[in-house]
């Protein structure tokens, strides 16, 4: 069950097309996940477009009006297709998951990055029990990439020098303030400091979307760089 969703400002300027790409496809995959976001995500489209009818008023025709919202409800009624499909899929077709763990499915929005499989993947290890894959940089500083913690491994004293989403994608893990599973959506600000622990039964794969840590100069790079080497280091 999915219990941390984007807040409403993060759906309607994602709604809106204003989100840098790593937030972006991090509020995509969650709602690939949440029927609930899926919904507000209808509304605040709907809402857009209306607006944007009401401004246009004068030069848009009733046809191009229908026509538009036809295709948001066309769009709508697709991604909810495609999810049922997805669902459907990864109850029937064991066959693409290796651990046998019959819900397991790649999001629609990462099947660019990930063909069929994560642990297909070419991961690279960050630490004792971290892999990663590095699908892209947002800009300079932001990188979008997704990662495996084992199961039963943690992170240990894990600070954040810029905001950082999170979106489990498969498996769980907790860490001070509760249990997150897959779909739940995160977001950490800068300085907070926790310490996920994946859960024993399987590996905890997601997708996170950082702020590289800010170059510091003289007296606040020293102080700070051992927390930036922290970042990835665990027990
Ligand atoms: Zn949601």
């Amino acid at each position: 069950m999915i219990r941390n969703h984007p807040g409403d400002e993060l759906l309607s300027s994602y709604s809106a097309g204003s989100l840098p790409l790593g937030q972006a496809l991090c509020v995509s995959i969650h709602s690939e996940f949440c029927t609930n976001c899926r919904k507000k995500l209808k509304r605040f489209s709907q809402v857009g477009g209306e607006l944007m009818l009401r401004l246009n008023r004068a030069t848009v025709s009733l046809d191009l009006k229908n026509t538009i919202l036809n295709k948001i409800d066309e769009d709508s009624d697709s991604l909810e297709r495609d999810h049922q499909d997805m669902s459907y899929s990864g109850k029937n077709k064991v066959s693409n998951v290796r651990s046998g763990a019959g819900e397991s499915s790649v999001p629609r929005g990462l099947r660019q990055f990930v063909k069929s499989d994560y642990q297909e993947m070419p991961w690279r290890r960050v630490a004792k029990s971290i892999h990663n894959i590095e699908l892209f940089k947002d800009d300079e500083n932001t990188k979008v990439e997704i990662l495996k913690i084992k199961s039963g491994g943690s992170v240990t004293t894990h600070f954040h020098l810029g905001d950082e989403y999170t979106v489990i994608l498969e498996g769980s893990f907790s860490d001070e303030d509760g249990l997150y599973q897959q779909g739940d959506f995160l977001v950490r600000n800068s300085w907070d400091e926790h310490t996920p622990v994946a859960t024993q039964d399987r590996d905890c794969i997601c997708l996170a979307v950082s702020e590289a840590p800010l170059q510091f100069a003289g007296f606040f790079k020293r102080l700070l760089n051992p927390l930036i080497r922290l970042s990835y280091s665990q027990n």
